[in-house]
């Protein structure tokens, strides 16, 4: 059976910037273990499926090329590191368009599961904000919450919210732990 994890990007794969966007390869900081944490998801036969709301594009900031070009980049480092992403998908629009797949919306999470063909209960979603926990809620998803030392990360949980973690390394150990029977195939 194919297993799938569903990853927000920024502050859980690379460094989110604070009240910004990454708007150049030179701004796209991978986390520590994060890449580590990507090849352990490879090895254990999961599928790397990527949701992220990217309004920078929206308020241009940056554009679909440039943004397209930072995803072809740091997908290959993830590759060269021995992990796999399966599809990178976005939402380049900005809150008040009122979009269906920015996030606590489930747009992009729908055209994800309608390529890809996984159940939602069994895909764990890890993010680490509340817009990710409301996506994850509402599509029925068991969510992990990446809060890196942040105090003021208390979700209000939801009932698909098993566990806070310090990293997406951390978050893994958990979603392995969850999924005894994911082995390397
Ligand atoms: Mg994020
Ligand atoms: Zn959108």
């Amino acid at each position: 059976m194919r297993k799938f994890v569903l990853l927000d990007r920024d502050g859980v794969i690379n460094r989110r910037i604070a009240d910004g966007y990454v708007t150049s390869w030179e701004q796209f900081e991978f986390l520590p273990r994060a890449l580590d944490a990507l090849k352990r998801l490879a090895d254990h036969g999961y599928e790397t499926i990527v949701v992220s709301n990217q309004a920078g594009v929206g308020k241009g900031l940056l554009s679909p090329e440039v943004l397209e070009d930072i995803t072809r980049r740091f997908v290959a480092q993830v590759e060269a590191h021995g992990g796999r992403i399966s599809k990178v998908y976005y939402c380049p629009h900005r809150p008040e368009d009122r979009c269906r797949c920015r996030k606590p919306e489930v747009g992009l999470l729908l055209q994800a599961q309608a390529e890809h063909g996984f159940n939602f209960a069994d895909t764990f979603l890890v993010g680490d904000s509340e817009s990710d926990l409301m996506a994850a809620e509402r599509v029925g998803s068991p969510a992990v919450l990446v809060a890196a030392g942040r105090v003021d990360s208390t979700p209000a949980a939801g009932r698909s919210l098993v566990g806070v973690v310090e990293s997406l390394n951390d978050a893994v150990g958990l979603i392995l732990s969850r999924h005894p029977v994911a082995r390397a195939q």
